[in-house]
């Protein structure tokens, strides 16, 4: 029969590998499902400052290459592969991908979230070389510069507030000539001398060699292009959250995120989840291996309590075979060896004599 997993991880970004460092070493068996975008979403960027423990900073592919190592020296075994199909009906749970099925007995979700980019060549070329979809963890590089800010949300106007931090000007670029967000967040932006508006328009180009040294526009109603000198784009057009294997058995909210029932459970017990799968409000790395962290912990103690529960279920069955034996102790009080079936013949005789 095909080995039962303690628990299966989905991703490998900072919530997988920190919930497989703790399940390993609370010696659970633990198999990871790293997934196509192994380290997630830490592998598009360069620099990571904001992570402690790394006071000169990392780069981001570097950090994701010590969590796998961390995770591997416990004992993690891992498969570079997505999960294509899940079967939680039944326990233990089946997971199935390309090279089979797998099962165990409790699983964590930290399938992430993906930031929406434009889709053009030259930003993929320049992510991580002024091309961001985080100001929170990429502002800091922008000081005394000019950036700009693609979308018209709540997201967008507070990374464009936040940029004003650092940068010496924000220009928000949108596609139409009013705004999604807020009323008190447009105030917000409206009212900050360092953030510009440039209405109906789309990025068509980025531009720059080795660096983003500018932006072509297009604007929308009139065709009319334009060029920007910014060092810096940010994305804020939304983010997409890795849930679609998951529709219709885990509850999300509307935009897709997973619920947490109380602490990293899920509405299916024995499912946990962490990490930005959950999370549409801080997408840290250090709070997705936070969430890791209690979703291991949550693992292993739902795991005692489930092995607890069958030890007190298999303690009463067999008590209703001991029931009768302490009835038959013998006349110098030792427990007789009385097997069910031995029992079930002494009832019988029993029965035949009372008759
Ligand atoms: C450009 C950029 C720069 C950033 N810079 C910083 C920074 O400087 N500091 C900081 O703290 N944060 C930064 N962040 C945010 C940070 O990367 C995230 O908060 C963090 O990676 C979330 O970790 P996670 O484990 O929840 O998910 P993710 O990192 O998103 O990882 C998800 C994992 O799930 C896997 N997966 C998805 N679906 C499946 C499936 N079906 N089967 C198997 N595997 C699957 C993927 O392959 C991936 O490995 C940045 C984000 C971006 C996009």
């Amino acid at each position: 029969m095909a080995k039962v997993y303690d628990v299966i991880i989905i991703g490998s970004g900072p919530s997988g590998y920190t919930a497989a460092i703790y399940a390993a070493r609370a010696n659970l068996s633990v198999l990871m499902f790293q997934g196509y975008e192994t380290g997630g979403q830490l592998m598009q960027t360069t620099d990571v400052e904001n992570y402690p423990g790394f006071e000169e900073g990392i780069l981001g592919p570097d950090m994701m290459e010590k969590f796998e190592a961390q995770a591997r020296r416990f004992g993690t075994e891992m498969l570079t592969e997505d999960v294509t199909a899940v079967d939680f009906n039944q326990r233990p749970f089946t997971l199935t991908a390309n090279s089979g099925e797998y099962r165990t007995r409790a699983v964590i979700i930290s399938t992430g979230a993906s930031a929406q980019w434009l889709g053009l060549p030259s930003e993929t070329r320049l992510k991580g070389r002024g091309v961001s979809a985080c100001a929170t963890c990429d502002g800091f590089f922008f000081k005394k510069k000019d950036v700009a800010v693609v979308g018209g949300g709540d997201t967008a106007m507070e990374e464009a507030n936040f940029l004003t931090r650092y940068a010496n000007h924000v220009t928000v670029i949108h596609r139409r000539d009013s705004l999604r967000a807020s009323k008190i967040m447009q105030d917000r932006a409206f009212k900050n001398p360092k953030i510009s508006f440039v209405w109906d328009t789309e990025v068509a180009e980025v531009l720059g060699d080795e660096e983003v040294n500018g932006l072509r526009l297009s604007n929308l109603k009139t065709g009319e292009e334009s060029t920007l000198p910014v060092q810096g784009l940010f994305l804020a057009i939304g983010h997409k959250p890795n849930t679609d294997l998951f529709k219709g058995v885990i509850d999300t909210d509307k935009a897709g995120y997973i619920v947490p029932s109380e602490f990293t459970t899920t509405n299916i017990p024995g499912v946990f989840a962490a990490g930005d799968v959950t999370d549409h409000r801080y997408r840290q790395a250090v709070t997705a291996a936070g969430d890791g962290c209690r979703a291991a912990i949550d693992v292993e103690r739902w795991l005692e309590a489930q092995a607890e529960a069958e030890r007190s279920t298999e303690g009463n069955e067999a008590g209703q075979e001991r029931r009768p034996l302490r009835m038959n102790r013998t006349r110098n009080n030792e427990k007789p060896i009385l097997t069910a079936g031995k029992m079930a013949e002494l009832r019988r005789e029993s029965r035949e004599l009372r008759a």
